[in-house]
């Protein structure tokens, strides 16, 4: 056995292990392995930053942990990692750069800069990853951004148009005004804001009298294509069905009967405009109204605005409400709270455009999605709701298609004569419709040999929705089923909306399967005060600052027990240090042990003379590892490593260590007392060796360390991490000899706690204890452990007096009374 170094060195360990396990090969997936079960993980490709924070290291370390956990349970486990690098965050981020707009250098030029951009973000979160100890297959690494991984993700679009569930229409969608470009409802975040409610009179025709409309959105006044009312209404059902003044607008519109207007609400008397919000478009297409196009895809108000043309939206609001205000039709403007759509990436308010856009049909889907959800389990069980409510709220189908440049092209063109659409064919793909022609002659259609490529590109969660097909291998490998659905697929509770829903509906649509077995969901991390994590609230922790000065070990329990799995997870340095200085704990006792053990062979099949400690630590450690077992099958890891630190620190280092010296330091044993010894010897040896083990998917550096020094020799496992996971063994549980060693530490703590009263240091030299124990079993039970007493306390004498006093101070609830001579 290697002794230990004295020194804890985490930034060299942790280092030395990351490039070792790399060299091994231990986390490549075997692709022909045959025998045993694979475990695949659906790894999330994150959106290059530029930065890895602390969440990033809370998800990494969760999905870490069930790697390495599966991996000692002898799964064949695949952890993959890509890097989802479309998207109009890095877009915007080029743009503000490099100080430019997208259209103002030519595409090749900006896509370019994206990728440079990417390029360099990757880098650095590669290396918090690495940093952090992630055991990931490298080998697997992909970016969207590669026509490699275009080709998957334009393949699954032309299957999906073939299984008719790709459509190209005219229809509502949620627009950015600044990044001009349709966005899907999941990047719409919903935000309270004060704004203004004004008070509008709109003029009966053909008569004096008008009706109050309470509206916030003024502007939208242009647009007005019908007035409703309740028909319950009794203040204004009479009017129904008579044409009413557009304010400022020189034309009329009718008042129409609509039973979902709340007459409680504003004034009773509501604006139809298109689209001023989504209760607009529903009604238009109610009550098959027309549709005025007010806005411009770049916010401004367009002809159909008349003397607004051109204005931005909130120019034309003042200069409406001004307007209003001259001509006598303002009644009044009052202060509201109100909520409002805005990009989830630029913050701008989300407006609602009607153009020709490419969609997935997903509403069809919805059913499918409900009973997927609920057929398989979720760690926490409650966060399956959210998919749930997400899915049952949605009304729109996703708008698929972007106006953007820096993403996967949509393959397809359209015949210049008559404007068919030619979807590329699955063997053309990866294709860039904006820089080649389709793959015929002419058009089937009408014979046309002029084509024009679709400048649109695909929603990056188009990307990122084919994980766990592209995980297991589709399309390339023929086994890819092998490897699909994913075992798990980990995500946090901001995305559950969209990459959880995502993958759902497409691996539906394009395989009739739901992609992944189970759901494991972090929270985010929030700073210590409980708040959002931000720079600018002062209680942000950069994460590579936190892995410098802690080491990965400390920080991984932070993640590990912050928080119940799924719950927003405080980052707290004082957790991170409690994790650093139990590493040294753990490093000190092993050290010490090593010690102890320096004359020890390990003997597997050695008859045990063991005493009570021995059978008390041996029956503990077996419900540890029950416990811990069943914490991690839950993904439940701040129960695992409670557990785990626990016992390691108050019932392995604190009692059991302290209580074997004497054994251990015996000069010359007799027999017995050489048996009393190996006893000990292998006791400490297979308990920490199972300390080891329990930590190993929680503190991969510092397990592997002290293995290597300690157990690499007899245990014969190239890694710990590929060390076969301890199974639980009821066999070895004895609840009395559990009792009687309780006993045995509730004296030795005592005695503790009269040195600390006394203001004695621990290690003290004590004359005479007496111990009283009125019970004969108690008795029983010290007297045949008098020797680990004697050598944890360093006693001169012990005596066991099979009698009740009440001398002295009682042991616990035990009826035993000790008197400490010094
Ligand atoms: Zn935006
Ligand atoms: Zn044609």
């Amino acid at each position: 056995m290697q002794p230990m170094p004295k020194e804890y060195n985490f930034t060299e360990i942790e280092r030395k292990w990351q490039q070792k396990w790399e060299e091994m090969g231990i986390y490549h997936y075997d692709w022909n392995d045959q025998k045993r079960v694979p475990y695949s993980i659906d790894t999330p490709p994150p959106y290059p930053s530029g930065e890895l924070h602390m969440g990033n290291v809370l998800n990494w370390t969760y999905f870490d942990m069930v790697a390495r956990y599966k991996r000692m349970q002898g799964f064949n486990v695949l952890f993959p990692q890509g890097w989802d690098c479309h998207g109009l965050g890095i877009e915007i981020q080029v743009e503000k750069a490099r100080d430019i707009r997208k259209r103002d250098v030519p595409p090749d030029q900006f896509r370019a800069w994206c990728i440079e951009l990417v390029e360099k973000y990757i880098a650095i979160m590669k290396e918090g990853i690495l940093k952090m100890g992630a055991s990931i297959d490298w080998t697997t690494e992909y970016k969207t951004m590669d026509p490699d991984y275009w080709r998957r993700t334009q393949l699954s679009f032309v299957l999906l148009h073939k299984k008719d569930y790709m459509y190209r229409g005219t229809h509502p969608v949620n627009w950015c005004p600044r990044d001009e470009t349709a966005i899907a409802d999941a990047e719409v975040d919903h935000i309270k804001k004060e704004g203004t409610l004004h008070y509008i009179r709109f003029q009966l025709e053909g008569s004096s009298e008008y009706l109050l409309i309470a509206t916030s959105r003024p502007e939208f006044i242009p647009a007005c294509v019908a007035v409703e009312v309740n028909p319950k209404d009794e203040r204004y059902s009479k009017y129904i069905g008579r044409k009413i003044a557009v304010p400022l607008m020189n034309r009329e519109v009718t008042i129409i009967s609509e039973e979902s207007v709340d007459p409680c609400f504003g004034t009773g008397v509501v604006q139809i405009c298109t689209y001023g919000d989504k209760e607009d478009v529903k009604t238009v297409i109610k009550h098959k109204l027309p549709v005025i196009r007010l806005l411009t895809e770049s916010g401004k108000i367009s002809e159909a605005g008349c003397k607004y043309a051109g204005l931005y939206v909130n120019q034309a609001r003042a200069a409406i409400v001004a307007d209003l205000t001259a001509a006598g039709l303002l009644e009044k403007s009052e202060k509201i709270q109100q909520e409002v759509g805005v990009c989830d990436r630029c913050k701008a308010q989300v407006e609602i455009l009607e153009v020709k856009q490419w969609f997935m049909k997903t509403m069809p889907l919805s059913e499918a999605v409900e009973k997927n959800a609920n057929e398989i389990p979720w760690y926490p069980d409650y966060m399956k709701n959210r998919l749930i409510d997400w899915t049952r709220a949605l009304d729109w189908d996703w708008v698929v298609s972007r106006q953007r440049l820096f993403a996967t092209p949509i393959p397809v063109w359209y015949c210049n004569s008559c404007g068919e659409v030619i979807v590329a064919q699955e063997s053309w793909v990866p294709i860039d419709p904006r820089m080649e022609k389709p793959r015929i002659d002419k058009c089937p259609k009408c014979g046309g040999i002029e084509f024009r490529g679709e400048t649109d590109v695909l929603d990056t969660w188009m990307d990122s929705s084919i994980t766990c097909a592209v995980h297991a291998g589709w399309p390339d490998r023929p086994d890819w089923k092998h490897l699909f659905p994913a075992s798990v697929h980990p995500s946090g509770t901001d995305i559950i909306r969209t990459w959880a829903y995502y993958l759902m509906v497409r691996h539906l649509a394009l395989f009739d399967e739901r992609p992944f077995n189970s759901v494991l969901i972090n929270g985010m991390v929030l700073g210590a005060d409980g708040r959002k994590m931000s720079k600018s609230l002062k209680n942000y922790a950069a994460a590579p600052e936190v892995l410098n000065k802690n080491g990965a070990d400390a920080t991984r329990q932070w993640a590990a027990g912050g928080g119940a799995t799924g719950s927003d997870i405080p980052y707290r340095a004082q957790d991170v240090e409690y994790g650093r200085r139990f590493l040294v704990k753990l490093w000190n006792a092993a050290g010490f042990t090593s010690n102890l053990l320096a004359d020890y062979k390990p003997d597997a099949k050695a008859d045990l003379d063991l005493q009570s400690l021995d059978k008390w630590i041996i029956s503990k450690a077996e419900n540890v590892t029950k416990k811990v077992t069943e914490a991690f099958e839950k993904c439940q890891f701040n129960i695992a490593i409670e557990e785990v630190r626990n016992f390691t620190w108050h019932v392995f280092c604190d009692y059991y260590v302290e209580a074997v010296k004497d054994r251990l330091y015996n000069p010359n044993p007799d027999l017995q007392g050489q048996a009393k010894k190996l006893a000990a010897q292998q006791t400490l040896y297979e308990i920490l060796y199972r300390i080891l083990q329990l930590l190993a998917p929680i503190t991969p550096h510092v397990t592997e360390e002290i293995y290597q020094h300690m157990f690499a020799q007899n245990k014969e496992f190239e890694s710990l991490q590929v060390s076969q996971w301890p199974k639980f063994n009821s066999a070895l549980v004895d609840e009395q000899a559990e009792k009687n060693g309780d006993l045995l530490v509730a004296i030795i703590g005592e005695v503790r706690h009269d040195k600390a009263e006394k203001k004695l240091p621990l290690n003290a030299p004590i004359k005479n204890l007496i111990v009283y124990a009125a019970n004969n079993e108690n008795a029983k039970v010290i007297s045949s452990a008098k020797g680990d007493i004697t050598g944890t306390l360093k006693l001169a004498s012990i005596q066991v007096l099979p009698e009740k006093s009440c001398e002295g101070r009682q042991v616990s609830s035990y009826d035993v009374h000790i008197k400490v001579e010094y």
